[in-house]
């Protein structure tokens, strides 16, 4: 491969439409040797306002962290040759379309359509998946995340938790929930008799949110099919929301997390409970008592599976 500054271009430009038309988006840049407008990346448009605020709980553990040089991404993220980006991208591959229900807090019923790209989502198992996705670069966050945080635990799962997204630590080692909230995550389970390995733990976004400020519409539309993928795969009965974000999120809606938590809710047939994120539990220690209630509902649900 050449180091000549255009043939350099010419090859990022071609990873990003790989990346684009791998995820679904429509090309961004020009075709190889064409020049184009686009300089920024393949960064979703329109910034939206967040769902909801995070006055009412405390978000993911960890310090902020500077974002990552371009170098550094040059280290970790896969550049394609020209030969073999050139041939993936002449596979045209066309997008199917999935459709969903999931039942609202106000009872409706919204119905969802999604466009999707095939080769990542007819993976059979959560392997496949991960390394299927785990390149993705769909959102900002794709560019200043250290790592792709696709989720852990049971693959056959009756129950599976769903945080926020990765905080410092998880963002670091590339597994979710394991900072001061994850410990804390831990001992809820153990407190209900059941161990990390036993359930799945993921979160709404695979990609640390710079400064753990809160997901964005965009990212969360860029990962939420991720996220209805693994569902589909492990198959679970139940499904914990961990938080406000999280439950807010998935259940679209911006009801607060207490009116959230007396309730069960549908997503894509599975059952939902929403509790308190445990990150807002090491801030707010009264809310430590409901939140036991809450998981002790959850226990015996789980038991009656
Ligand atoms: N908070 C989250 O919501 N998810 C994690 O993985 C860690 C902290």
């Amino acid at each position: 491969m050449g180091n000549n500054p255009s043939e350099i271009i010419d090859r990022v430009r071609l990873f990003l439409n790989q990346q684009a038309e791998l995820y679904g988006d429509e090309i961004l840049f020009s075709p190889v040797g064409e020049t184009s407008n686009v300089d920024t990346g393949p960064v979703s448009p329109s910034a939206q306002p967040t769902i909801g605020n995070r006055n009412d709980e405390e978000k993911r553990d960890g310090n902020p962290q500077p974002t990552r040089s371009e170098s550094h991404l040059r280290e970790t993220q896969p550049i394609y040759s020209r030969t073999e980006a050139e041939a993936s991208l002449k596979q045209k591959s066309k997008t199917i379309k999935v459709t969903e229900e999931t039942s609202l807090f106000d009872g409706a019923v919204l119905k969802s359509e999604w466009k999707i790209d095939p080769r990542w989502y007819e993976s059979s198992s959560l392997q496949e998946l991960n390394s299927r996705i785990s390149g993705c670069l769909k959102c900002v966050l794709g560019s200043t995340r250290r790592s792709f945080v696709f989720g852990v635990g049971n693959p056959n799962a009756k129950l599976v938790l769903i945080g926020e997204a990765p905080g410092a630590d998880e963002d670091e080692q590339g597994e979710p929930f394991v900072g001061r909230a994850g410990q804390l995550l831990n001992k809820i389970l153990v407190a209900v008799q059941l161990r990390r390995e036993e359930v799945y733990i993921c979160n709404i976004l695979k990609c640390r949110p710079p400064n753990n400020r809160d997901p964005q519409p965009d990212e969360v539309e860029a990962c939420e099919p991720f996220l209805k993928k693994q569902l589909e795969i492990i198959n679970p009965r139940l499904i914990l929301c961990l938080g406000r974000v999280a439950a807010q999120t998935l259940l679209k809606t911006n009801a607060t997390l207490s009116e959230l938590r007396n309730n069960i809710y549908v997503y894509q047939g599975i059952r939902v409970l929403v509790t308190f994120h445990p990150a807002a539990l090491l801030r707010n220690p009264n809310w430590k008592r409901p939140a036991w209630e809450d998981v002790q509902k959850m226990r015996k649900m789980y038991d009656e599976l």
